[in-house]
């Protein structure tokens, strides 16, 4: 089940040292899991290189580890199957084996345009696990220019509106990590 993560970035890799804009407290708070008992969402939003999907990964690793249904997917994979998926007329049954998992890792949310077609399919998705199932989400785009991401205001609107309701907002801002190496060549 755990080797279904496409990274296995854990939390004792994490330098929270390096990361000073997350709350360390807040991050061992969300491995309590009460925030899955609650069907709460957490949301990493910041730019790319400061460690969202290392974060949702996890803890999605940890829930995992305690039996806990967990999926990771990118935002683009997640709707590209929705889409074959209505294409093949079993949309009704994807949009279910997707909202049976105790916790949803939907990575990735804005990198890629999302044209109002798979909005629709996406808004679907957010709203049968509205209350009932917790979704980690990753994006690079803050909440104000999703109307952009999801080229419908509306949609958008609503999107955000069940995402948010319930959620805890992991605002991060720095440098990336991934540059953190030529970054301090070119300070030398
Ligand atoms: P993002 O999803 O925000 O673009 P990632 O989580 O993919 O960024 O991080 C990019 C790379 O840097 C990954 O290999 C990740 O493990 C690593 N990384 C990012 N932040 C940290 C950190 N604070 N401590 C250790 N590794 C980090
Ligand atoms: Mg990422």
């Amino acid at each position: 089940k755990v080797a279904a993560f496409p990274h296995m970035k854990e939390i004792k890799d994490f330098d929270f040292t390096f990361q000073t804009s997350v709350n360390q407290q807040q991050i061992q708070d969300f491995l309590t899991f009460r925030f899955i008992e609650e069907n709460e969402n957490i949301v990493f939003l910041g730019p790319s290189g400061v460690g969202k999907t290392h974060l949702a990964t996890a803890i999605g690793i940890a829930a995992a580890k305690k039996r806990t249904s967990t999926y990771f997917i990118k935002c683009h994979e997640l709707i590209q199957n929705l889409r074959r998926a209505r294409l093949e007329n079993r949309l009704v049954a994807r949009l279910k084996h997707y909202t049976k998992y105790k916790l949803l890792i939907i990575d990735e949310i804005g990198y890629l345009p999302i044209d109002q077609e798979d909005a629709k399919l996406f808004f679907q998705l957010i709203d049968m696990r509205y209350e009932k199932r917790s979704t980690i989400l990753t994006t690079n785009v803050n909440f104000k220019a999703w109307d952009e991401v999801f080229q419908e205001p509306k949609l958008a609107n609503a999107i955000l509106d069940r995402i948010l309701h319930h959620a805890k907002v992991v605002t991060m801002v720095g440098n990336s990590y991934r540059l953190k190496d030529h970054l301090a060549q070119e300070n030398k």
